[in-house]
């Protein structure tokens, strides 16, 4: 049975185009952004609990927001590059 697996592993290496594919490196920058957003919301909340000066609840949903969007902009790119099978 041919898994998935064998399935990349057959096709990598064989590819040049496909490791060089603009579709994914774009969702890779939507990742890499969902990722930042998350960590500065993050380091603000951290800082605002700290201090005291802001309530951290006011983060809630700021924070949630972007949660999802580096769950959904990781789960995009992950499907991308096993449907498509452009890694290296
Ligand atoms: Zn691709």
């Amino acid at each position: 049975m041919m898994t998935k697996e064998t399935e990349r592993q057959a096709k990598t290496g064989i590819s040049k185009t496909q490791a060089d594919c603009s579709a994914r490196q774009q969702l890779w920058e939507v990742l890499l952004n969902a990722t930042s957003d998350l960590f500065f919301l993050e380091r603000e909340q951290l800082r605002a609990a700290l201090d005291g000066t802001i309530a951290p609840e006011r983060f809630g949903t700021p924070l949630q927001n972007a949660q999802s969007r580096k769950h959904q902009a990781q789960n995009a790119y992950l499907e991308h590059i096993e449907q498509h099978g452009c890694w290296e």
